[in-house]
């Protein structure tokens, strides 16, 4: 029986295991760090307290077939593609015929002096909590100090990531504001983005709505900022011909995002923790292995660069791997992967949004509803009817 292993229990790691298990004539075994899975597409939810990690996280054991697959909690440390053995920290060498990589992202911060030091990062659940904790912690110090850095906020990058932070911070406001002993208005949002303009992959109508409710909430968002070091509970930035120094108590990175270092540990070809895939998803120099989600880079042979990194993506991806993985098992020649947008939609805050749904522009509660819909869809795709039924987004009239 052919052994296939599957690292992380991402969207692209899931997806990959939930297609496999139709399976009966492999053994798969799927590793990750934490015993469940997380919506990474929510973690501004959790970073800004307005949902609890209950909430986007379920039990892999949920999606776990016993017949065909074992689960082993442990952390990945390195991939020997040669041996094809997986190094964990803490279980025995696991041997592989077939390996999918979907370790997902891990914070980039461009080698920006202080950002690893004194910025506060979202990439998971534990760190999407700290990020709440210490909101929490910031407001009472300002009760106790009445320093009114403590009540300010700051987000690095406004970009998608960045953007859906700013509209769930913004809703938070009024529970922050209660801890402080202040009225919400006094707590202040900042978003501080090197580019001239925000989200280049909307039209100007939807960046437009987006800057109108930035505005209406009175969120600061300097753009042409370039951020130049984080400070200690100060953030610099500015260009060679000038610069300025804003104190804030609370500062978050969601400047990008790279591929888990495991990658270049293991010595793959790679940028930034992603390797340029084959047309099939596999390493371009071992056919037994895929890489995909975050830790890929797959070509938009329109636009002539990589498409960005997505959840959406990621989930075709490892619907892909398994088709590919199954071909390869019965000798069968493997399919190059295409992707099919089916559109992109930010929220700012729980009952605005806009974006794309295929190539039709929407904004507003059609946009919001259509948001939720798309959570539940991958809620569905990995965790299946059982998890959307616990989890789901129903409260589409708000
Ligand atoms: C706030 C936010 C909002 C977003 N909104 C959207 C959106 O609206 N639409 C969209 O399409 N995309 C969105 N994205 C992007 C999307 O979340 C990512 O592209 C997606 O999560 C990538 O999926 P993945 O399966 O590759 O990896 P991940 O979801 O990152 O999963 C990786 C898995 O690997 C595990 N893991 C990592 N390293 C190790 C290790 N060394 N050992 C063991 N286990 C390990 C992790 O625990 C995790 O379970 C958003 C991202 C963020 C942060």
């Amino acid at each position: 029986m052919k052994e296939v292993a599957i690292l992380g229990a991402g969207y692209a790691g899931l997806r990959t295991l939930r297609e496999l298990q139709k399976q009966s004539d492999l053994h798969i075994t799927l590793v990750d760090r934490n015993d469940y899975h997380y919506e990474a597409t929510d973690l501004h939810e959790v970073a800004s307290g307005n949902q609890p990690k209950e909430k986007i996280i379920y039990p892999i054991k949920d999606v776990v077939n016993s017949k065909t697959t074992t689960f082993i909690q442990d952390e990945v440390k390195k991939i020997d593609p040669d041996q094809q053995v997986v190094d964990l920290k803490n279980n025995q060498p696991l041997h592989y015929d077939y390996l999918v990589v979907a370790l997902g992202f891990e914070t980039e911060t461009f080698g920006i002096s202080g950002a690893t030091e004194n910025a506060l990062e979202m990439v998971d659940v534990q760190t999407a909590e700290k990020v709440y904790a210490h909101i929490q912690a910031m407001m009472k110090k300002y009760k106790e100090t009445q320093d009114k850095k403590y009540l300010r906020l700051v987000v690095c990058g406004a970009g998608f990531t960045g953007i859906e932070l700013v509209g769930a911070l913004h809703e938070g406001k009024e529970r922050y504001a209660k801890i402080a002993g202040v009225d919400p208005a006094e707590i202040e949002i900042y978003c501080i983005e090197a580019m001239s303009s925000i989200l280049p992959m909307f039209n100007d109508k939807l960046t437009q709505y987006c800057l109108d409710y930035l505005n209406k909430w009175g969120v600061h968002l300097l753009t042409s900022s370039p951020i130049k070091a984080i400070k200690p509970e100060k953030v610099v930035y500015g260009t060679d011909d000038w610069e300025e120094e804003l104190e804030a108590g609370t500062v978050i990175w969601t400047t990008g995002v790279s591929g888990s270092h495991v990658v270049g540990d293991s010595g793959f070809s790679e940028k930034r923790g992603r390797v340029m895939v084959s047309d099939d998803l596999t390493d371009p120099d071992h056919d037994n292995i895929y890489i995909i989600g975050d830790v890929s880079a797959v070509m938009d042979k329109e636009s002539n660069r990589p498409y960005p990194t997505t959840g959406q993506i990621s989930l075709q991806m490892g619907d892909h791997a398994a088709k590919n993985i199954q071909h390869q098992v019965k000798d069968e020649s493997t399919e190059p992967f295409t992707f099919k947008s089916l559109g992109s939609v930010a929220s700012i805050g729980n009952t605005h949004a806009f974006g794309y749904v295929g190539s039709t522009a929407v904004q507003g509660y059609p946009a919001s509803f259509m948001k939720k819909m798309i959570m539940n869809r991958s809620l569905l795709k990995t965790g299946g009817l059982k998890e959307v039924m616990a989890k789901g987004r129903f409260d589409l009239y708000h």
